[in-house]
């Protein structure tokens, strides 16, 4: 693999730089050096760990690209112009002032995103509680992690992705992974289940046969929207065959009697009935996991995304509880974080719900902490506000906000049912988009900020085993751009805040953070940014104690070895039962659709697809689908197809797979325009994370219409 280049300017002054990749949560280490003014060589820091993906190697030609944006753009005649940063954030913080006076503080709302830096996602949440006053924040990682975090928070009493440390996994003899799909979202993750493989111990569950499927010695294929029953058909045969660990689960646990009289009614021969995995695989399943030495249960979005995703990851840890896994070195539950900073990003307070350290904004105790690290009275703190996708839904309507500032995120393709969200965009006074290029999202906006890219600034991420990592500068950004930092600060000022209150500079946004985090779940107080320029591999909580007189604290890289974090130190297992998908297929629409990604591309490919080596291999969408399925519909490989669903159609080009599901086709979701897979995603919601059902709705297939496919 070559190393990757870009003609943007770097820091004559900078050499090698050891950093990470801009991309997924596992944020692999990379060293960046500035060769020149011409080229940046890509190298990873650890090739032992699995090295870079190739979105890593390629990273750094996005700083290069031509498609960057280095200048305010502002809307005039119903096109967007160059302008100044005084005209542009002048223009977006008067229109703001109007629009509050106009109709209240919540008529302004801010989207954030998981890709923000510890110290952006802190001040954007501060920046809407304190310089705008609106409870109307959200971010896309609701759309990502929310599932997971809500049934961790139910079953242990904290929410930490890998409650372990990632390479606890290199010495498990089975996982078992729940919707995951790390050969093409995270390769060198694969690196660290190397002897789970070898032992014949992957277990994989998904209705395609993905590459990480290849690698599995078990391979569960259920019909899309029943995770749950197979979940609870797995832990109905461990139960059943004499496999429950009483001692944990007497000892550690509560509300096993309650979860399994719903599992007791979930025999594996009537969950076969309804998931399509044969009864002795659920047994097998069951049987690997409990025999294995070291074992792990692993979800992801797969499993995830759904309208009853927190029930559902709730029945994964269920099996894993049932196991005795959690809390014990060598075993445990997990889930695989998405985003670069999706646990950091749902830790420090751009999420409707929350304030940082991981504190719920409805908490007494908690709004009167953080309301005196910012010197505002609690009272002045708004309370919480609508979910991502019930945000974007409301704007533009007479309750919902009519401005909105997006940083980090391009809905219009990654949201579900994007053509509502697209029109909902459409109807508001002020769209604010900060971003580094003219995203789909950008293109709908009345102001357009520029901004740093990963390698141009620092910061601070946490990873998915819950680790602060440092993001180091390499390059000069490129004249014109500011930071995110810079914006907020900028904008709070001419929003009438003391400039010290919404500093620019990351390092002192850190400091305030650790103090705003201290106590919280999710404690930074005893991590600093010198800890991270030493080397030191921090797992929160780190606690300082109070005024940081211990910042000598190794941090946490297990998490519950002792006791589980509810007040009587036992993980709960929960009364979940199978309810099937939303928007299960019918005459009318008699497929499955589902979503997920490909190696090349990340999230709405706002990045990948603009780096050409991305872009090449993988240029538009496509539909895999059996080649019986595509025969039916009048289709072969190659063709153009149209994936119809209730809210909208799809086109796409026809990738015949023998070992896809005939009920299923998958969708690929990284792609705009009419080739949106979120054009006929479902915007069911979970009722306690507010995830969307991103990954089952009911669609048909047909030939393109020669107008739709041009
Ligand atoms: Fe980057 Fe994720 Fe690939 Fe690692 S696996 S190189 S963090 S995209």
């Amino acid at each position: 693999m070559s190393a990757a280049t870009s003609t943007r300017p770097a820091d004559a002054t900078v050499g090698a730089v050891d950093t990470h990749c801009p991309y997924c949560a596992l944020q692999c280490g990379m060293t960046l050096s500035p060769a020149g003014r011409a080229s940046v060589r890509v190298r990873p820091r650890d090739p032992s760990a699995g090295g870079l993906c190739q979105k890593g190697w390629a990273a750094a030609a996005l700083l290069g690209s031509p498609a960057r944006l280095t200048t305010p753009l502002v809307r005039d005649g119903g096109a967007l112009r160059p302008a100044s940063w005084d005209e542009a954030v002048g223009l977006v913080a008067r229109r703001i002032k109007e629009i509050t006076a106009d109709r209240g503080p919540d008529a302004v709302a801010v989207f954030g995103g998981g890709g923000l830096t510890n110290e952006k996602a802190y001040l954007l949440g501060k920046f809407a509680r304190v310089a705008l006053g609106t409870s109307q924040v959200d971010y896309n990682g609701r759309f990502c992690m929310s599932s997971a975090a809500a049934a961790a928070h139910r079953a242990f009493g904290l929410d930490r992705g890998l409650p372990f440390p990632l390479t606890d996994l290199e010495g498990a003899d089975a996982v078992l992974l729940a919707g995951a799909n790390p050969a093409e979202t995270m390769p060198p993750f694969l690196s660290h289940l190397r002897r789970a493989m070898d032992a014949g111990g992957l277990i994989v569950v998904d209705p395609r046969r993905t590459p990480t499927a290849e690698r599995a010695a078990l391979h569960l294929a259920p019909v899309p929207g029943t995770d749950l029953a197979l979940a609870l058909g797995i832990f109905h045969a461990a139960v059943a065959d004499g496999r429950l660990d009483h001692g944990f689960v007497g000892d550690r646990t509560t509300g096993f009697d309650e979860a399994w009289r719903v599992a007791a009614a979930w025999w594996p021969e009537r969950v076969e009935r309804v998931t399509g995995v044969a009864a002795a695989d659920q047994r097998r399943a069951a049987a690997i996991l409990a025999e294995a030495a070291s074992a792990y249960v692993l979800t992801a979005r797969g499993t995830e995304q759904h309208s009853t995703g927190v029930d559902t990851v709730g029945a994964w840890i269920n099996l894993a509880l049932a196991l005795g896994l959690p809390g014990r070195r060598g075993s445990g539950w997990g889930c695989l974080t998405g985003q670069g900073n999706g646990q950091g990003g749902r830790e420090h307070g751009q999420k409707a719900d929350q304030l940082p350290g991981y504190r719920r904004i409805d908490d007494p105790t908690a709004r009167a902490h953080v309301a005196g690290v910012w010197g505002v009275e609690p009272s002045a703190l708004p309370g919480p506000g609508r979910s991502a996708f019930e945000l974007l839904d409301a704007l533009g309507t007479p309750d919902g906000p009519s401005a909105l500032l997006v940083f980090a995120s391009n809905p219009v393709v990654s949201a579900p049912h994007s053509a509502r969200v697209a029109d909902r965009l459409a109807a508001l006074d002020l769209l604010v988009v900060a971003d580094i290029v003219l995203s789909e999202t950008a293109r709908a906006a009345d102001v357009v900020l520029p901004i740093t890219q990963w390698a141009e600034e620092d910061g601070t991420l946490t990873n998915l085993e819950g680790r602060v990592l440092l993001r180091r500068r390499a390059l000069a950004p490129p004249p014109g751009v500011r930071t995110d930092l810079e914006v907020l600060h900028d904008l709070a000022v001419r929003l009438g805040q003391p400039p010290e209150r919404f500093p620019a500079d990351p390092e002192t946004v850190f400091t305030e953070l650790r103090a705003a985090s201290e106590g919280g779940p999710a404690d930074y107080s005893g991590v600093t940014w010198d800890r991270l320029r030493a080397g030191e591999r921090l797992h929160w909580p780190v606690p300082a104690g109070p005024a940081f007189r211990r910042p000598g604290h190794q941090g946490t890289p297990r998490l519950f070895l002792d006791r589980f974090a509810h007040p009587d130190g036992r993980a709960r297992f929960a009364a979940v039962d199978h309810k099937g998908p939303a928007e299960p297929p019918d005459e009318e629409f008699p497929l499955y659709a589902i979503t997920g990604r490909v190696l090349q591309h990340y999230q709405s490919g706002a990045q990948t697809r603009r780096v050409e080596e991305l872009r090449a291999a993988v240029p538009e969408a496509y539909v895999e689908v059996h080649p019986d399925t595509a025969e039916r519909a009048g289709l072969r490989d190659g063709a153009a197809a149209a994936v119809v669903g209730r809210r909208g159609r799809v086109l796409a080009t026809v990738r015949c797979v023998p070992s896809m599901r005939p009920d299923v086709v998958f969708l690929p979701f990284h792609f705009p325009g009419a080739q949106r897979a979120n054009l006929v995603t479902n915007p069911a919601l979970d009722p306690v994370s507010r995830m969307p059902e991103f990954k089952v709705c009911a669609v048909r297939l047909s030939p393109a219409g020669e107008r739709e496919a041009q």
